[in-house]
């Protein structure tokens, strides 16, 4: 089955060749050159903080985050039962525990009225992903962080110049990190990045990024650190991302708008819920099928897929997958996340194919409606 419409595709312009082949003439292809240091100044003013510290891929910043923030075996952090699965790898790569939190009703991010309830005094942090694109309720978690004395990490992997009152979130909180991994909002291949304000923590991240070796005394290594370290060719096609993103973003603004307009009055369909009217991006158009079953789901998913339309379903909960299954309650996340469906969503997507998208997707939902007992 050929796709004719995949769910996400990165965006690579003239500026990004450009600047890929100047890496390759000048032969800085390696973990040192100018685009790094470019990179990380540039992404640390458009996002208001002091440092933004370059990693080779978002898990790994994620885990050196953690790592600078002195996370221990034994230590617990708070991370929504809804997120990819690297939120919660990165805690349990510190010997720590994720202590998993129920998530909202459309936003699926973290319900901060179930986090207090969560907390011991093995609690060392939260940590606040903003879902594809929205943002978390931020005021809630800092202050429920601040009452408890814990650090609070936004992973904002899928949410790049996402904000709330102004403030980019990644900006807010201790410390922030985003992806940019080939299907995010911008993209260097692999790669991820750390935000924070912070200067003590800045230095132990590039302490820990490079073999903890000692930045004064070269080959000196006062502590065990690991190679996360992105490189210049990566840092190229960041550079060119960033001065692209604006664009970049504004074509996702457009593509939620189709997809919104198109969609809202199905009677079947409901659409992501952002309560608070903060300013989100959209990373992966979600949509819930009402009153579904994961099955029925994954057979309309099915369907579109011989369409040529790949989707992806919403991420499983952490809490029921083997690594991190346990016995407490998440009826939130239970009800949601078999309902949902990411539907493409990159800048390149035209509106002829989303209205091709959404003809799939209307048909699939009718062939599917009738016989749901089939899909139990
Ligand atoms: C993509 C993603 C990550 C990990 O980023 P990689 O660059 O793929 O390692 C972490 N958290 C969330 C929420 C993500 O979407």
């Amino acid at each position: 089955m050929t796709i004719k419409i995949p769910v996400a595709q990165p965006d690579i312009g003239e500026l990004e060749t450009q600047y890929v082949l100047d890496c390759l003439n000048t032969k800085w292809i390696s973990s040192n050159g100018s685009y790094i240091s470019k990179l990380e100044s540039k992404f640390a003013s458009m996002m208001g903080v002091k440092h933004a510290i370059t990693t080779n891929n978002g898990t790994t910043a994620l885990h050196l985050a953690l790592v600078a923030l002195d996370l221990k075996p034994g230590d617990e952090v708070i991370v929504p039962t809804i997120t990819y699965i690297a939120t919660a790898n990165a805690v349990s790569y510190c010997g720590a525990k994720p202590v998993l939190v129920d998530v909202l009703p459309g936003s699926l991010n973290i319900d901060p009225s179930k986090i207090e309830d969560a907390i011991t005094p093995k609690t060392k942090g939260i940590i606040a992903v903003h879902l594809y694109g929205y943002p978390a309720d931020m005021g809630a978690i800092k202050s429920i962080a601040e009452h408890n004395d814990l650090w609070v990490l936004e992973d904002a992997a899928e949410s790049h110049k996402a904000s709330i009152n102004g403030k980019f979130v990644g900006s807010i909180g201790d410390c922030g990190v985003f992806s940019f991994f080939g299907n995010k909002i911008m993209t260097t291949g692999e790669g991820g990045m750390i935000t924070t304000n912070d200067d003590a923590l800045a230095s132990r991240m590039r302490l820990f990024r490079g073999q903890g070796m000692d930045v004064e005394r070269r080959y000196w290594h006062p502590v065990i650190g690991y190679n996360y370290r992105m490189t210049n060719i990566q840092a190229a096609i960041g550079l060119a991302q960033l001065e692209r993103l604006d664009k970049l973003i504004s074509r996702r603004d457009h593509i939620k708008r189709v997809y919104d307009y198109l969609l809202k009055d199905h009677p079947d369909i409901e659409l992501n819920r952002n309560p608070n009217n903060y300013r989100d991006v959209c990373w992966l158009y979600n949509i819930f099928i009402k009153n579904c079953s994961r099955l029925r789901r994954d057979a309309i998913m099915k369907l579109m897929l011989k369409d040529g339309i790949e989707t992806r379903p919403v991420f499983y909960p952490l809490h029921i997958m083997p690594p991190y299954e346990n016995n407490n309650n998440y009826p939130i996340a239970d009800d949601w996340y078999g309902r949902g469906i990411n539907l493409p969503t990159y800048s390149e997507l035209t509106e002829a194919e989303i209205k091709e998208v959404i003809k799939s997707l209307v048909k699939a939902i009718d062939d599917t409606k009738f016989n749901d007992e089939n899909w139990c």
